[in-house]
């Protein structure tokens, strides 16, 4: 490769993207490939939830963790973890005090931590490690190792976290923050824990005709512009622009087996896809 200077004086190294700017829309189109690389496509991204799961306590938590134990010698696992009722006291402390949304991201991920810390003692005596951001990179050894990783859910956007839609909560939280692990590893699965069944027409605790939908296209859901939803919007978006992972589900940590029927290639919950 060699040094080539342009007309204006400007000194530019010979490659494809030499003295482009980035913007222009068909270089841009032109990077994109049939397949991009997918470092670990066996893997196995579980979310447990915060405030669905993690918040209940040992009544909720054990079982999970019993089903996660069982599975791991047949499916590559991580697991990660949401922040819950402890993010929400925070964010409204935060709000209160007038605080922009990157300092409510940087208290989110700190709590979700927490739950990272708990849950990967609780796996410890099966080989529970927490490992931090930095550390994915180094899934493979402790996968090979036997390890049961646990990693905050919590994106690292932090203080840089953008300004969300509507109010002051960071749009990337810890479902964004699981999809974008799975993604960028080109994971298998990507399954989020909760406390319902899946998804459904609105909120099922505060809404009992809310009906239950159990696989929706993700474009199409976005479009439904349903009041409130079970997954981060942002989330939503990410799947439907992703170029590895092709499915999120959502199932009920509350019922036995179904974390296990999941990773099994089931739908026991609901199935939101990309059309591809
Ligand atoms: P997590 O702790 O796993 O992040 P959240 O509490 O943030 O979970 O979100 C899950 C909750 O979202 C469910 O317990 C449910 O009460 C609520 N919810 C709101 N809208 C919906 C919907 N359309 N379908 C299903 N659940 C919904
Ligand atoms: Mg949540």
């Amino acid at each position: 490769m060699g040094w080539v200077r342009d007309k204006s004086g400007r000194l530019h190294i010979e490659t494809p993207l030499m003295a482009e700017s980035l913007m222009d829309k068909a270089l841009l189109e032109s990077t994109e490939i049939e397949q991009v690389f997918r470092p670990l496509p066996d893997l196995n991204v579980i979310k447990l939830g915060g405030q669905s799961i993690i918040d209940r306590g040992k009544e909720a938590v054990l079982p999970l963790l019993d089903e996660i134990i069982a599975a791991r010698d047949q499916h590559q696992l991580l697991v990660m973890t949401g922040g819950g009722t402890r993010s929400r006291h925070a964010y409204a402390i935060a709000l209160d005090l007038g605080m922009p949304t990157g300092v409510l991201a940087k208290l989110g991920s700190s709590i979700s931590e927490q739950n990272a810390l708990m849950i990967s003692i609780l796996l410890a005596p099966h080989g529970g490690v927490k490992i931090g951001h930095d550390h994915l990179v180094q899934l493979p050894a402790y996968l090979a190792l036997g390890i049961i990783p646990v990693m905050h859910a919590m994106p690292p956007y932090g203080l840089w976290e953008e300004s969300a839609e509507r109010g002051r909560i960071p749009p990337h939280r810890t479902d964004s923050g699981t999809f974008l692990t799975a993604e960028v590893l080109g994971a298998k699965r990507c399954v989020l824990v909760k406390d319902e069944r899946g998804l459904f027409t609105a909120d099922p605790k505060k809404n009992p005709d809310a009906e239950f939908i159990p696989e929706v296209e993700v474009t199409e859901l976005l479009s439904m512009d349903l009041p409130d939803l079970a997954v981060e919007r942002a989330m939503l978006r990410q799947l439907a622009r992703a170029r590895s992972v092709q499915e999120v589900l959502i199932v009920n940590g509350r019922e036995r087996g179904t974390l296990t029927r999941a990773l099994a290639g089931e739908n026991p919950g609901t199935r939101i896809y990309r059309r591809i």
